[in-house]
């Protein structure tokens, strides 16, 4: 595929979906080709099928007009999941990707297994975002586009932060400066800021925290009671594994919060060496090297111990993180892992 507008000449009818629990790139790339077709192809119909997003992303055009709901059945000439790594992420909007009479998947996880018929997949790439930027004219990037792509990037490098941000990822983002982006307040207010209950659950997520592995690695668990005190939903955790992972020393950090059904969402972020999407792909979740997530069974102190094991077997290993990705674990030697529990 080498642009959009290819795709989309011959289709009359579109859905875009992202990955469940959406987030600033998944958002910012879903609504960015969504406010490309409609500015751009008003003949053709674009629907975009996204589980509700976070009140901070409410500002980017047309975010109003997004399904949160997948009662229709209908068939679309041309279905797009942006941002997902596997068919399950894409949660009840599966079933538009299923019926489509095309699909095109435009993403940069690692652990994506090139599930549609297309697939714009580039790992090294600092979010979808950056993708989608790549894949329209510069000359119909409306201001409208330039938020929602900006959006993206800005979440997915942690403000041109991690090392998926490259020179290209700040040329681009120049571009969108010049596109009369308000950029400093859509960092401050959809990045920087957050509530006062978010404050809050971060205050107790760090005083739940405790190190592991000669304090090379850091964990913080919160439960449904603690979310219930403190009055935040799952989306209001996110920059809670940064805080942890910027911890002086720590090579690794694993947050965890306990969903519904008592299993644990699990997010992991790594510095240097630690490649967690080998990991999170070992039960069943997925990611980049340096930032992955997972959903696992068992108490906090379980799970946190089993992922302790698995990060120091690549630590002992001294491992360059980015190897065997997504290959089975062929690891046949049983280190006891030592430290999980303790104080
Ligand atoms: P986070 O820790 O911020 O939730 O996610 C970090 C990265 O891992 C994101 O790119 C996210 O899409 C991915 N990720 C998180 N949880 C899961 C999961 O359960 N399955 C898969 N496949 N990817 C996940
Ligand atoms: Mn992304």
């Amino acid at each position: 595929m080498k642009d959009l507008a290819s795709e989309l000449a011959q289709v009359k009818t579109v859905a875009i979906a992202g990955h469940i629990r959406p987030d600033g790139d998944c958002v910012g790339s879903c609504l960015a080709t969504y406010n490309y077709i409609t500015a751009w192809f008003p003949q053709t119909e674009a629907d975009v099928y996204l589980e509700p997003i976070p009140n901070i992303f409410k500002f980017l055009s047309h975010a109003d007009r997004i399904h949160h709901t997948c009662e229709s059945d209908r068939t679309y000439d041309l279905c797009i999941v942006q941002d997902c790594g596997d068919a399950a992420r894409l949660g009840a909007a599966v079933k538009y990707f299923n019926t489509a009479k095309k699909t095109i998947c435009i993403d940069h996880h690692v652990s994506n297994d090139s599930f549609a018929d297309e697939n714009y997949v580039f790992p090294e790439k600092s979010s979808t975002s950056e993708l989608i930027f790549e894949l329209i004219e510069e000359e119909k990037i409306t201001k409208e586009i330039a938020e929602c792509i900006y959006v993206g990037i800005v979440h997915d490098t942690g403000v041109f932060q991690y090392s998926s941000t490259s020179a290209r990822t700040m040329n681009i983002a120049g571009i969108l400066m010049e596109k009369g982006i308000s950029y400093t307040k859509i960092i401050d207010e959809t990045f920087y800021t957050k509530t006062f209950e978010q404050n809050k659950i971060l205050g107790q997520a760090l005083l739940n925290s405790r190190r592991y592995l000669e304090n090379q690695v850091i964990a913080a668990a919160v439960t449904k009671e603690e979310m219930e005190r403190y009055q935040v939903l799952p989306k209001h955790l996110d920059g809670i594994v940064s805080q942890l992972r910027v911890t002086k020393g720590v090579e690794a950090a694993i947050f965890l919060y306990e969903n519904e059904d008592g299993s644990w969402k699990i997010s992991m972020r790594s510095n240097e060496k630690v490649d967690v999407a080998r990991i999170a792909v070992k039960y069943q979740g997925g990611g980049h090297v340096r930032a992955a997530g997972a959903t696992m069974e068992g108490s906090s102190q379980e799970v946190i111990g089993t992922l302790c094991e698995e990060i120091e077997k690549q630590l002992q290993r001294e491992e360059p993180a980015g190897k065997e990705l997504c290959q089975k674990d062929s690891d046949t030697q049983e280190e006891s892992w030592q430290g999980a529990g303790e104080a």
